[in-house]
């Protein structure tokens, strides 16, 4: 007999294949991320023990509770910061998707050069342009990554990005082809302390759109856990 968790990850595993086969990929190249946010750790240990390693949260403080209980999955940080809370981020975050500014950056870049460290982030961009949406704009992209060299710790590995909350996944589809299409042309483009390999979109709403799309980090909260 499964349980229900495990019917649910063997579901989602199926339906990533099937969306990355729409463009010549498998599961294997997509990460699925399950955002934890919503449930208990023991919850999430169970989900670690039928297989599931890389988890989202997007508060600071379960990202420490959760992160000290299941110390070796990977956990990323996918949720806004406040600068004063990047001490228990650095160093401990497998990457962080939320990076949305450049006092972000530069806070990030700071305690990274103390510790020593590279600084894994992505850069979130608003490619909708909600006003009320965190992220750099569209237009700002390319000056973020020219100034990236100034900042020796951080490493921007890619991009992550919200579609507009809405019940039809096919809205979000212009948003992730828009992305994917300035990721693929920026990966062509130099710049120190930049290395893009890594898309995250989509989450319950549109994640199959966001794969068909060319997403390789999918963040999954209620379809997992709910
Ligand atoms: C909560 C959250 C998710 C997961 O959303 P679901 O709709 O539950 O899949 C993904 N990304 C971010 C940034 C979130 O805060």
């Amino acid at each position: 007999m499964m349980d229900n968790l495990q019917q649910r990850i063997i579901e989602l595993r199926q339906r990533i294949d099937k969306a990355a086969r729409a463009n010549g990929r498998t599961a294997e190249d997509i990460t699925m991320l399950a955002v934890s946010k919503t449930v208990d750790v023991e919850i999430a240990e169970e989900a670690y023990n039928l297989g599931v390693r890389d988890f989202g949260e997007n508060r600071v403080q379960e990202f420490k509770k959760k992160k000290a209980h299941i110390p070796d999955a990977r956990w990323h940080m996918i949720g806004r910061m406040q600068t004063n809370k990047v001490k228990d981020v650095v160093g401990k975050a497998f990457l962080i998707h939320s990076m949305d500014r450049w006092n972000l950056a530069e806070e990030l870049d700071k305690r990274g050069q103390y510790l020593q460290i590279e600084v894994p982030v992505l850069l979130q961009v608003n490619v909708s342009g909600e006003e009320q949406k965190a992220g750099v704009e569209v237009k700002d992209i390319e000056n973020f990554l020219d100034s990236a060299g100034q900042l020796s710790s951080l490493r921007i590995c890619g991009f992550m990005t919200m579609a507009p909350l809405s019940s039809n996944s096919e809205e979000s589809r212009p948003v992730f082809k828009e992305l994917f299409e300035i990721y693929s042309r920026l990966q062509k483009k130099e710049y120190s302390n930049v290395n893009l390999k890594y898309l995250s979109m989509g989450m319950t709403q549109d994640f199959e759109v966001a794969i068909e799309e060319g997403s390789n980090i999918v963040r999954i909260g209620r379809a997992l856990f709910a």
